[in-house]
């Protein structure tokens, strides 16, 4: 059955959990406190499949197992195929190890001068800031290190990575990422954007952050006044799948926007999640009328234990043919790949160009229909000669 919903109704509330003062719900130290981390707490709310209990029992050597109750709400517990449950659920399928895949798929390891740091573009630098997530998505591009599951030894040294940047004039922007970037205090947090922001050099600063997903009470008034006081700064957030934009996302991307942060969001293409054109549709559509620009649509990292989740390349380049064109352009993402063992992002486009020679470009629209568009000027055979009342020139033919 094609996807389909009311575009008017934004999932609220606390839902399982309505018995709690809105207080504690509220408050995202509450949340982070009240995280299921167990498959014996999942199990006291939903029935696991096998492939997720043994997910389940994997998890500790992978990746941590982590969900907030408000992003739990946003599951469907009698479905097992629940495009959210899929992302933050183990499955079995995490145990397979494909042969093309690798701990560090994009190669951020060579590229790091300290801990915590990645330098492989002149001008700028991904800031590593922790380890930790509110919650963990199975498919994460950096499992190696966040959660610490793996014992990956990753300890990041901010003191150490802002020396580094202050030495390096070179540095236009930086990326604050992890791990969750904004699962730092406040405090921290500050004096990490006061730092950046007295080099003269970094031009540009960055976060990429799911917390907004995971856990919108996080973004507090507080916090907006930090992103006011060192704006401007950019944020990419995290959204896959419609379900997820809820009446809490929607207000907490208001706030952050309110303070002047400009909002993208980064999806990743997730097999039976949002391989499909009217989800990623409803989905580009949502984000919008949260004040979100759809910005890249991912072909997943090839991580160890990713196959499960991995989609052919031809579906991203179906769902972006259908977008384009075919609703706003803002609403349409860049699909890229990041290039394996780290040769950056490559877009991938659906082909509209039939053929270019020195005189024309021949290309089909988004019906199909060919166009031809010349390259070189031709004078018409025939014009209407304009008197002119200039000194010197008596008239003009214009074509
Ligand atoms: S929030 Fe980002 S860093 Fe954390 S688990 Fe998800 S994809 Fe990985």
């Amino acid at each position: 059955m094609p996807y389909s919903e009311d575009r008017s109704a934004w999932f609220e509330g606390q839902g399982l959990w309505q018995h709690i003062p809105a207080s504690d719900w509220q408050d995202w130290a509450w949340q982070l406190k009240n995280r299921i981390t167990t498959v014996e707490q999942l199990e006291r709310f939903m029935t696991l499949t096998a492939d997720e209990k043994a997910g389940c029992a994997f998890a500790k050597q992978k990746l941590a197992l982590a969900i907030t109750p408000y992003f739990f709400n946003l599951i469907d517990r009698q479905d097992p195929n629940c495009p959210i449950r899929k992302q933050v659920i183990p499955r079995a399928g995490e145990m397979m190890v494909s042969e093309e895949e690798q701990l560090d798929s994009l190669g951020e390891d060579e590229h790091s001068p300290v801990p915590g740091l990645v330098h492989r573009y002149p001008d700028r630098v991904l800031f590593l800031v922790t380890d930790r997530c509110a919650a963990y998505c199975r498919y994460c591009t950096r499992s190696r290190l966040v959660s610490n599951a793996q014992d990956y030894n990753f300890h990041p040294e901010h003191e150490q990575a802002l020396r580094y940047i202050e030495a390096h004039p070179e540095i236009r922007d930086v990326l604050l990422s992890g791990g969750d970037p904004l699962l730092l205090s406040d405090k921290k947090l500050e004096h990490l954007l006061s730092r950046l922001r007295a080099i003269k050099h970094v031009e540009f600063i960055r976060i990429g952050s799911r917390i907004p997903v995971f856990l919108p009470q996080r973004i507090t008034p507080e916090l907006c006044a930090i992103f006011k006081k060192y704006g401007p700064i950019w944020m990419s957030i995290h959204v896959n799948h419609p379900k997820e934009c809820t009446a809490e996302l929607r207000d907490a991307c208001e706030r952050l926007s309110f303070a002047g942060v400009p909002l993208g969001n980064q999806s990743v293409l997730l097999k039976d999640i949002n391989d499909d054109v009217e989800v990623m549709k409803a989905l580009v559509h949502r984000l919008l009328r949260m004040r979100v620009r759809p910005y890249y649509l991912y072909q997943m990292d090839l991580i160890t234990g990713g196959a499960h989740f991995k989609v052919d390349v031809r579906k991203g380049l179906e769902i972006i043919q259908a977008l384009r064109g075919h609703t706003t352009g803002y609403a349409v993402p860049q699909f890229v790949i990041d290039a394996p063992g780290g040769g950056g992002k490559v877009p991938v486009n659906p082909d509209y160009v039939e053929k270019i020679t020195d005189d024309e470009v021949v290309f089909r629209n988004y019906e199909g229909r060919l166009f031809h568009y010349p390259l070189k000027s031709t004078p018409r055979k025939t014009g209407v000669e304009v008197p002119l009342p200039a000194q010197g020139i008596e008239s003009i033919t214009v074509y």
